[in-house]
């Protein structure tokens, strides 16, 4: 008989130290439905011992200059470069995307979270303004606002948690983070580089769990007066409520259900490729993909047939297959959600052109109970169907025909959603145009997904509250005050 594999065990990380749980939760590898590892269900005492060490190191890393800090970011930048292979390897494990992708986008952007931050930091400066009628001049100063509680979700866990850590950390902040329950290894990591690259104990306190336990510890804890949360909007709604007693400065980057608007001047080589990946990337499990395809009549057809034909060649495999493009979604539970939004649509009489009960997916034996599923793509959808308004953060998309511009935007607009969108056009004017009347918080046009972290980040509507980016999450994680010198 095989012997059984040990789990592996994660541990809080607080002051600078790992420290054992009493309780844990089964962590489930994505690509078998095993549970391959057991993470800690902390709650608020641990909480309270977070906030304790937290507060302490606060006075002695918020005094240091930003040079100084700067270069610990770099430390840890360096340090998780070099294990970058290590890190793709769990992330790949742990959330089921494919190891090709956390090579190249996850980790890669996890370490580059760092260094832009520790670059960001050194460039920040204030104005002065002058009333010499009154012999006056004032100017205004920032300062950190103290203790971070960080939350973060499952679909890029290191990507993500970085993205609030690094700019935290870098202005001087103490953290606590929590990542999702779902996907808590490469946090955990992460603790290890932390002393190495010189971070004091207590500046970055990691604590694991579940949202209900220790999230919930961590939002209505009153010496935490700062929560970044990235997640789905009934969790913002929950956080604002607890938030709201203390007036805690809240940031909130939530869900989409991002439009693509295909005008008929689109070049097609570019636009199908392109908007096969901003549906499928990531196994659709990025806030920022495509769902809603609006494509003008006259090339309805052909676009159809093009999408459908290279949906068809993007290949779901297990995580380490270096053909793959897509792996396995995060959970049982998330797969059927996502499976049952298909059955909904079939059931209102749409059509399913490829993917879910229409193609057959292969599959490795020891693979079979993994949560595997085919990008489907739907038409024949009503605007007003669930398919077409809520999140399904899954491999599904729809395909709409349009005839105007204007009903398009209208029809781009109608959901509660305002995260991203994408337009596809040749016509530089139409372009401007429609990228200005769209309700979301980010447009690209005629490309998806190049990021520019130097500007905001963030959706609008139900997409969420602030924005992130080099001067937006300064602006956040830190207070500002108006100092008047009369002379
Ligand atoms: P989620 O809201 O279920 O969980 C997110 C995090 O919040 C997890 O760490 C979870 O444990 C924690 N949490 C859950 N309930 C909590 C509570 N009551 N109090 C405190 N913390 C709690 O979201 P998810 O399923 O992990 O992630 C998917 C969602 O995240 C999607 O809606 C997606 O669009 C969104 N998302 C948004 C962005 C963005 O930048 N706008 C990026 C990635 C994902």
């Amino acid at each position: 008989m095989a012997a059984t594999k040990a789990l592996l065990m994660l541990e809080n990380f607080i002051d600078g130290k790992f420290l054992p749980c009493s309780s844990y939760i089964d962590s489930y590898d994505p690509s078998t439905g095993e549970v391959y590892c057991r993470v800690p269900n902390s709650g608020r005492e641990e909480i309270e011992a977070a906030v304790k060490a937290a507060r302490e190191a606060f006075p002695s890393w918020s005094s240091r200059s930003p040079q100084e800090r700067s270069r610990v970011l770099n430390q840890v930048a360096d340090l998780l470069e070099q294990s970058l292979e290590e890190f793709a390897q769990a992330e790949s494990k742990d959330q089921g995307k494919t190891l090709a992708l956390a090579r190249t986008m996850d980790i890669p952007r996890s370490v580059q979270n760092f260094r832009f931050f520790a670059s960001s930091i050194l460039h920040h400066t204030s104005e002065c303004t002058q009333m010499d009628h009154l012999g006056c001049m004032h100017y205004t100063v920032r300062t950190p606002v103290g203790v971070a509680g960080l939350i973060s979700p499952w679909n890029l866990p290191l990507y993500l948690l970085t993205w609030k850590i690094a700019p935290a950390m870098a202005a001087g902040n103490t953290v606590i983070a929590k990542p999702s329950e779902l996907t808590s290894v490469t946090a955990w990591m992460l603790c290890k580089l932390l002393d190495k690259a010189g971070v004091p104990p207590g500046v970055v306190n990691i604590v694991f769990g579940t949202g209900l336990r220790v999230g919930e510890a961590l939002v209505s804890h009153p010496e935490v007066p700062l929560i970044s949360f990235t997640g789905s909007q009934p969790t913002a709604e929950r956080i604002t409520q607890l938030s709201a007693p203390h007036c805690k400065k809240l940031s909130l980057e939530l869900g989409g259900k991002n439009p693509a608007i295909i005008f008929e001047d689109a070049n097609l080589d570019e636009c199908v490729p392109a908007t096969v990946r901003s549906s499928f990337a990531n196994q659709g499990e990025i806030c920022l993909c495509t769902s809603r395809i609006f494509v003008q009549k006259s090339i309805y057809s052909e676009f159809l047939k093009r999408f459908v034909e290279a949906t068809r060649e993007w290949k779901v495999g297990i995580p380490s297959d270096p053909l793959a493009s897509m792996g396995a979604l995060i959970s049982k539970a998330h797969l059927e959600k996502v499976r049952s939004y298909v059955r909904k649509a079939l059931a209102e009489g749409a059509q399913i052109r490829c993917g879910e009960g229409v193609d057959k997916l292969s599959l490795p034996a020891r693979n079979k109970a993994g949560y595997f599923m085919l990008p489907t793509v739907i038409t024949d959808i009503k605007d007003e169907s669930c398919c077409m308004t809520e999140e399904i953060f899954g491999p599904v998309t729809c395909v709409v025909p349009f005839d105007s511009e204007e009903e398009v935007i209208e029809r781009a607009n109608s959901v509660k959603y305002g995260l991203a969108a994408t337009v596809w056009s040749s016509n530089v004017g139409r372009v401007h145009r429609v990228a200005k009347k769209l309700q979301s918080g980010l447009v690209w046009t005629n490309c998806w997904l190049i990021r520019e972290l130097n500007l905001p980040f963030g959706g609008m509507k139900s997409s969420g509250i602030g924005r992130e980016g080099a001067k937006d999450s300064y602006d956040f994680f830190t207070e500002i005050k108006t100092i008047t010198i009369k002379h």
